[in-house]
């Protein structure tokens, strides 16, 4: 039997463990940076982010650690951290399964005017979508991805500032604002409940049945929403095409970055050197609940190697894959983005 606690229990557990900690006392995280997930065909892949959501590529880059296969970033115009969903598509990919351990679903945020919209755009593209019972008073559109990644649209009237595409293939009004929440899978959810209260500086704002939200102390900016479901019963996931691979939290930048580091060594957990990303530098570590976290820098962005008119035109190579180009270019497969029509 799992116990659990009020909200006044975690407010004095988030003092307590802020107050013992100097080097968090300032720190808190704002919201999401980015969501990974693993794929299969690229093209699919495009046709569904960029054709049927009306995402933006934001970058076409390789995977760093796999060359041979892409790295697509889907976002806002600008690649708004707290927009961006990236995708390995590895054509070979088996489908993975959800479970504990894994992150069960990502929302995006829609105007409450865009609902009918966006059944009515799913069911036109022969896409499965279902409206599903209210959440904490927001309607949700659930539907999953060609691997079955399973994404929702969450109606609410808390809409965070993004920079919206021209050029997409869905009208400004009914786009998406970037990440409402994650809902993370977990045999027992108070061990990631302290990491957010205690260290992130999240407070727990909603609970419904097995649902416990909680919410950044920032006010803006998307993403700021993360619900833990608490599955004491349901097997373990196996993260491969169709899963998230790991979520990333926003860090200011490369200082409040190395802060996060010591005060997450502090607490025990093992966390990777910081990595260059090119577009932002990354430190991660396994949550309680098995999920992998990251802690991204906001700067430099996506920007950083080409214009904001021309992102994603061409492929992008880190400098130390550059004199390799020609190999990368011939083993990758050739794509089209989708336009609008
Ligand atoms: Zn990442």
């Amino acid at each position: 039997m799992l116990l659990r606690r009020s909200e006044s229990d975690f407010s004095r557990n988030f003092i307590r463990g802020r107050a013992k900690n100097g080097v968090s006392m300032n720190l808190s995280i704002t919201g999401l940076h980015h969501v990974t997930a693993i794929a299969s065909d690229p093209q699919r892949n495009l046709d569904f982010y960029v054709g049927l959501l009306g995402l933006r590529l934001v970058k076409r880059t390789v995977n760093f650690d796999d060359p041979a296969s892409y790295h697509f970033y889907f976002g806002d115009a600008g690649g708004t951290p707290g927009t961006i969903l990236t995708f390995f598509p590895w054509p070979s990919a088996q489908r993975g399964h959800r479970g504990v351990g894994q992150i069960e679903a990502t929302a995006f945020v829609i105007s409450p005017d865009s609902v009918g919209y966006w059944l009515g755009r799913f069911k036109e593209q022969h896409a499965i979508a279902e409206k599903i019972s209210a959440r904490f008073g927001e309607e949700v559109i659930r539907f999953t991805d060609p691997d079955g990644l399973l994404l929702e649209l969450v109606a609410s009237s808390s809409i965070a500032q993004v920079e919206s595409w021209a050029a997409s293939t869905v009208p400004a009004e009914h786009s998406l604002h970037g990440f409402h929440s994650v809902s993370a899978a977990l045999e027992g959810y108070e061990r990631t409940a302290q990491l957010l209260t205690e260290s992130f500086g999240y407070r727990l704002v909603k609970e419904s049945g097995n649902r416990f939200r909680f919410a950044a102390p920032s006010q803006s900016g998307p993403g700021r929403i993360v619900d833990l479901l608490c599955m004491p019963d349901r097997r373990e996931g196996h993260v491969s095409a169709g899963s998230v691979h790991h979520i990333a939290f926003r860090a200011k930048d490369d200082d409040e970055q190395l802060q996060w580091r010591e005060h997450l060594v502090e607490l025990g957990y093992s966390v990777t050197p910081v990595i260059d990303r090119i577009y932002f530098h990354s430190i991660y570590f396994r949550e309680p609940g098995g999920i992998l976290f990251e802690i991204a820098t906001e700067p430099p962005g996506f920007t950083l190697d080409e214009s904001i008119e021309d992102l994603s035109s061409k492929l992008r190579l880190p400098p130390w894959l550059e004199p390799s180009r020609s190999d990368i270019e011939q083993v990758l497969p050739p794509i089209n983005i989708p336009a609008k029509q």
